[in-house]
């Protein structure tokens, strides 16, 4: 038996490798600067972390890959713990569940999760982290079929503020199972997830590009299409101004494109042949109108998924903002296109449109605090500032999009698509933020995660949270 003290990493300040280590994130346009910061690689670590940010009267803010800095809060009285995964994915294919460390990327889980002929409910960046991810909803390559990917977490194991460690499920602790999945943070340090998997024979997958200026033609069917999509099918619209860049073809920097790309997931048993022919009424109506400039739509397994959305792997800087759109009908397509392609010039890199309902409409009955999204579409916009124009030309694109969409607007948010700190969570209702205050209350009373609660998550304020 350990104690933390024999653990206790050093804390790095600013200025040493370690705390430039462990504060590394993926948006370069939002670094954090907590006063200290430490990488722990285990539970112990975990433990020894917390009991010195208490002994120096810091908080403690925790992350994994910084997919998400630009929606911290400022952590400037902060230990920042990053987390590192603490060995591999366990893969139980008889119980189709998979075990992941904190700190592990979805990639990781795919390729454990593949040779099984499983899948797991990944999002469009094998590079995201699993945790952070769970923690926020998660919105699937698969959502459609599988729902919110929160919904597949069977249990969580965490070290909460008083240093115990927990394994969390529905029957041993269900009220901080319930917060924990979607309630906005600061419940604790998780450092492993259990997650169901599903079964898959195989899937339809890719992505096909257009001119930009065939959109106005292409939209309106995916739009039509989308109303009667059968759930195995997840898919995404973007108008994209990609950089003239060695891994960029040339054909699709050549000028603004219209890109489709998503899942057709044969779920088991003799489904593939089914998922062609659902590819194919969504695809070959519009490869008629109009010659895609390339086509990646193919048969494969799980484990080509990751790739489907060319998601960057290496960290850039982001601006961007985020919508939840009800039914969007041709005037609500026609708005997006006015905002996005129909201008001389745009400082958004991508505005997406990604198709929800299916599975992802439905209160799954043992959800937690986020269980459904009550929307049709999620739409992004994102620029990079330097590239696609100044930070100050992608705010004003993204202000114009946003009031282009407003009709649209259900004024709710996907917690992992929230691009700023400006832009408050919009997902919970005002009893589940009570709820989830309750919750903190009792595993976290003196506020030592305080500053992990994301905006709009809690009724009290987190003001002196700069923590
Ligand atoms: C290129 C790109 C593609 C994306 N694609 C999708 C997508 O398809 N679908 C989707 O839903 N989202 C997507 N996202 C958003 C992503 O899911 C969120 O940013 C998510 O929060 C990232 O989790 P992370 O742990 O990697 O990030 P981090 O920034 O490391 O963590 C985010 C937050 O999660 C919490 N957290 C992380 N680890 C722990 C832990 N061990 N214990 C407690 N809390 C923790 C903390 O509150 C932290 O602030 C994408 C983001 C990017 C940049």
């Amino acid at each position: 038996m350990t104690t933390p003290d024999e653990h206790h990493p050093d804390f790095a300040r600013r200025g040493q490798a370690a705390y430039e280590a462990a504060t590394r994130v993926f948006n370069l346009f939002a670094p954090v600067t907590p006063a200290a910061a430490v990488t722990a690689r285990s539970t112990e670590e975990v433990r020894a972390a917390i009991t010195r940010a208490r002994a120096r009267g810091l908080g403690v803010r925790v992350h994994a890959t910084g997919h998400a800095c630009a929606t911290a809060r400022p952590m400037r009285d902060a230990l920042l713990i990053r987390t590192e995964p603490a060995g591999d994915v366990g893969i139980d294919p008889r119980r189709r569940i998979a075990r992941i460390p904190a700190g592990t990327r979805w990639g990781a889980v795919v390729e454990a999760a593949a040779p099984h002929g499983l899948a797991a409910p990944h999002g469009s960046s094998p590079t995201v982290g699993a945790v952070g991810y769970l923690l926020g909803g998660g919105l699937s390559m698969y959502a459609r079929h599988t729902g919110l990917a929160a919904n597949s977490v069977r249990a969580i194991e965490l070290v909460t503020a008083d240093g115990e460690q927990r394994r969390v499920d529905a029957d041993s602790d269900p009220e901080l199972f319930w917060a924990l999945r979607g309630g906005g943070g600061g419940f604790g340090v998780v450092t492993a997830v259990e997650i169901a998997l599903f079964p898959v024979t195989g899937v339809v997958t890719g992505a096909a590009f257009w001119p930009a200026a065939q959109a106005a033609r292409l939209l309106p069917r995916w739009r039509a299409w989308t109303e009667r999509a059968p759930r195995e099918a997840t898919t995404s619209v973007r108008v994209m101004n990609l950089p003239e860049l060695p891994e960029v073809p040339a054909v699709l920097s050549a000028g603004p494109v219209l890109c489709l790309d998503g899942v057709v997931v044969a779920p088991g048993g003799d489904a593939t042949g089914r998922a062609r022919r659902q590819a194919g009424e969504l695809l070959d109506p519009l490869r008629a109108l109009a010659d895609p400039l390339m086509d990646t739509w193919h048969e494969a397994g799980p484990l080509a998924v990751p790739e489907t959305h060319m998601d960057p792997p290496e960290p850039v800087p982001v601006l961007g903002d985020h919508l939840l759109l009800r039914e969007l009908g041709d005037e609500g397509v026609a708005a997006f296109l006015h905002a996005t392609v129909d201008r001389p010039h745009s400082a958004l890199t991508v505005a997406e449109l990604r198709q929800l309902g299916g599975g992802l409409s439905t209160p799954a009955p043992d959800s937690g605090a986020l269980g459904h999204l009550d929307a049709r579409f999620a739409y992004s916009g994102a620029g990079v500032p330097g590239a696609g124009g100044t930070d100050g030309e992608i705010l004003a694109h993204c202000a114009e999009v946003r009031r282009a969409l407003s009709p649209w607007d259900t004024g709710r948010t996907a917690p992992t698509f929230v691009a700023s700190l400006e832009q408050p969570q919009g997902h919970l209702d005002a009893d589940a933020v009570l709820a989830a205050d309750r919750v903190r209350a009792r595993v976290d009373p003196e506020g030592l995660f305080r500053g992990d609660i994301a905006p709009g998550c809690s009724a009290a304020s987190a003001a002196g949270s700069a923590r």
